[in-house]
């Protein structure tokens, strides 16, 4: 009990980590030194750039990048003591509690949700499903969504749902009346009772704000400048730098030695324009 209680204190909210550096967590590489991907101990670093200098960098104990990005702006705030004005950042990052950390902040956010390319593609193809919850009509006035069928979606409730952050979210929930019998069941849900939609109105008009900054002037040339600006910094650092291997371990000697390619980078870069 004892061994399994020292373990679970290293483990914290991780599922794995590393004997010979318990900061790490295994994390799948794309590739390793023998072009194998493998699971390999690892921290996941979040890079903030500018113009192609590093200006920011945080060190994640997670895979995931969507649960990192508040702790990287407020260490971009401590150290600068100041806010961006804007951000742009990937799909990986697109999620209610991100967007709302943003607005809280007032930082004006040129972030991709999951499927903004799918949906700007269908849309340009004039392609839709008829049955996705987005394309259902809804009656703003009786609370009530329509299927194709022209049956009406009643309100059934709603319930709130924590993340592995803590970040409370509110879920609208709506039935159709009966689903029996209905020519189109097949297309529309695989449920043995009648079908029933989740509305999360907040994330919905946090989307749409999304959706407009990105389809704006603006947001397409930060969508362009995010290729070039962020990603020729980490081909710097690992093509023409080589570094591709952290040599410490621990999570406090690891961001050292990130904080000094990092320098290396920028000081690089700088000579350049000597
Ligand atoms: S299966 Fe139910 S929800 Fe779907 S179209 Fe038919 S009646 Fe409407």
């Amino acid at each position: 009990m004892a061994k399994y209680q020292q373990q679970e204190a290293i483990l914290k909210q991780r599922n794995s980590y590393s004997k010979t550096d318990t900061d790490a967590t295994f994390m799948r590489m794309k590739d390793d030194h023998m072009q194998n991907g493998q699971l390999k101990p690892a921290y996941n670093v979040q890079a903030s750039t500018n113009n192609q200098y590093l200006t920011n960098y945080t060190l994640a104990q997670t895979t995931a990048d969507t649960t990192t990005l508040k702790d990287h702006i407020n260490n971009h705030i401590e150290n600068y003591k100041q806010k961006p004005e804007t951000l742009t950042a990937d799909a990986g990052y697109g999620s209610e509690e991100n967007y709302t950390d943003l607005e809280d902040k007032e930082i004006t956010a040129y972030v991709k949700y999951n499927y903004f390319h799918k949906e700007q593609k269908d849309k340009k193809k004039g392609k839709s499903n008829p049955f996705h919850p987005d394309q259902l009509y809804y009656n703003q006035q009786t609370d009530t969504y329509y299927c194709p069928m022209g049956q009406a979606m009643t309100y059934l409730g709603s319930y709130q749902k924590k993340t592995k952050n803590g970040f409370s979210q509110e879920l609208h929930r709506y039935q159709a009346q009966n689903c029996d019998g209905c020519p189109l069941r097949s297309r529309c849900h695989k449920s043995k009772h009648n079908r029933i939609i989740e509305r999360n109105y907040n994330l919905i008009r946090l989307k749409s704000k999304a959706r407009k900054l990105l389809l704006s002037e603006q947001g397409v040339a930060k969508r362009k400048q995010r290729c070039w600006d962020v990603e020729a910094v980490f081909g710097n650092i690992k093509h023409n730098m080589n570094f591709k291997r952290f040599m410490l371990r621990g999570i406090g000697k690891v961001n050292v030695e990130i904080g000094l390619v990092a320098m290396a980078h920028n000081l690089k870069k700088y000579s350049l324009t000597l």
